[in-house]
């Protein structure tokens, strides 16, 4: 789309925004149901274009792409009457007959910007805060899921007026004609390095952001777990969507003392989930194009595969794999994996597992198994990320009460639930005075007035 295009609709979005009526609460309410409405007509067509794009398997794309997405709309309207109102907050004494409030506005039109991985809840769930808040909305789908962008595209069209949510299609040329425009909030998931060209390009409005980003998602798994359990838990987190997941466990961190143990669990729950041959399986998805192939098929050529390994670049098949005897320095500590292959990294302690991950960039999520309470309270204290889950897998992002964001390098900000409601206000502080006294002492002359003044603070 040209830039003269894209203009013209945000001019529209702004005069439409000016009107007021996003700000309507009965008007929210009725958008967000209007939207899970169209998504639940829709289903089918969104469950069939994201099994195309990387043969998401059904009870995956379910949980992952629309479930979430009603849980979060359902919880929106539920709770919006209560969000919305003004927070009444203490007054200090020293403006005596006056009360402090907290009103939360909207920003007026933002920008939403979304990946390829989770292509259709990525850009829809940030959509529910933006809409709960009173904004108008630009979407940028992914151009890499071009079925699910054409999805996304048809659905808000038949639903929602242009002027008030908007797709536009594109890739990086349209997503930087997008970002040289002027937004009043920009809600960007990605990588970290597209991250900094998108703040870049916010600070020129000084356009205030949300970074949803990626990186090295840990897993420190200590000698006092239950094995079955640990095992299971982590060969799902890190093989749904074939680890195509910005919170999947990216590497092990696994005390030497449990690691043969934990391995043979891990290789059972391979095999018990997904066969002797995942290719067949109608559970394992794939690999999203030939360029991420080709890069994840590359790191492949160190440490020792002891499962899976496996590739197809025919149909974009990577096998789950598992790979040992990984050292810091390998190629595959570098970046982010965003795909099936598990690097395993054996430790002396939990000192030793706190000190590496505490070397890297602040991860989005950290996992820790373990049932030592203290060592739980020292992973939480010792090392920084942006949510924390123990015991688990990837469920946390799933809790509507706990916001989702990273931290450093994972990103900034975060949403789900009333998070998103927040994330998409201004909270705009209101102090009102009452006009029955209005004491001196602050104005001048000053004499000999300090020591009272003094009193007050
Ligand atoms: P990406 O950053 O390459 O692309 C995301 C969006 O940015 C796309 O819409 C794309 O068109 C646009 N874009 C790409 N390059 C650009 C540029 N130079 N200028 C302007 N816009 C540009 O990310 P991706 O590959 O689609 O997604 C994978 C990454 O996203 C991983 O790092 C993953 O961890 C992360 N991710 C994070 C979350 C989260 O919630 N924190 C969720 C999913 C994915």
């Amino acid at each position: 789309m040209t830039q003269s295009k894209i203009s013209d609709i945000i001019n529209k979005q702004q005069i439409f925004f000016n009107s007021g009526i996003t700000k309507d609460i009965p008007f929210r309410i009725q958008q967000l149901k209007v939207l899970k409405e169209a998504i639940t007509k829709n289903e089918y067509e969104i469950l069939k274009a994201v099994n195309s794009e990387m043969k998401k398997p059904l009870v995956e794309a379910y949980i992952s792409e629309v479930g979430l997405l009603f849980n979060e709309i359902d919880y929106a309207i539920r709770n919006l009457k209560s969000w919305v109102k003004p927070k009444r907050v203490r007054t200090p004494i020293v403006h005596f007959l006056a009360s402090s409030y907290i009103y939360s506005e909207p920003f007026g039109v933002v920008l939403i910007i979304g990946p390829w991985n989770y292509p259709f809840q990525l850009i829809i769930s940030p959509l529910i805060g933006a809409i709960a808040a009173g904004n108008c909305s630009i979407m940028k789908p992914s151009e890499t899921t071009s079925s699910s962008s054409k999805e996304i595209s048809n659905i808000i069209k038949e639903n929602f007026e242009g002027d008030y949510i908007s797709v536009i299609e594109g890739g990086v040329e349209t997503s930087k004609i997008l970002l040289s425009m002027k937004f009043d909030y920009i809600f960007f998931t990605g990588n970290s390095r597209v991250g900094k060209i998108v703040m870049e390009a916010a600070s020129k409005n000084l356009t205030p952001v949300t970074l949803e980003l990626g990186g090295k998602c840990p897993c420190i798994v200590d000698r006092d777990v239950n094995i079955e359990y640990t095992a299971k838990r982590i060969v799902w987190g890190k093989f749904f969507n074939a680890g195509q997941t910005c919170v999947a466990p990216d590497y092990l961190l696994v005390d030497k003392i449990i690691e043969k143990e934990l391995l043979d669990g891990i290789k059972k729950y391979v095999l018990e989930f997904y066969g002797d041959e995942p290719s067949r399986s109608p559970d394992y998805a794939r690999i999203i194009n030939k360029k991420q192939f080709n890069r994840l098929s590359g790191l492949l050529k160190e440490g020792e595969i002891i499962v899976g390994g496996n590739v197809n670049a025919n149909n974009l098949y990577i096998a789950p794999t598992v790979i040992d005897n990984i050292s810091l320095n390998d190629k595959i500590m570098e970046d982010e994996i965003l795909g099936p292959i598990l690097p395993v990294i054996e430790c002396e302690d939990l000192t030793d597992a706190i000190s590496i991950v505490n070397e890297r960039p602040k991860p989005l999520a950290l996992y820790f198994f373990s049932k030592d309470k203290r060592k739980q309270e020292r992973v939480l204290r010792e090392t920084s990320s942006g949510g924390v889950c123990i015991n688990d897998t990837i469920v946390h992002l799933s809790t509507i009460s706990l916001p989702f964001g990273g931290v450093g390098n994972s990103g900034m900000g975060n949403y789900h639930g009333k998070a998103s409601f927040d994330t998409f206000s201004h909270k705009k502080s209101i102090l009102r005075k009452s006009f029955l006294f209005d004491i001196n002492v602050r104005y001048p002359p000053y004499e000999g007035k300090l020591k009272l003044l003094k009193r007050f603070f």
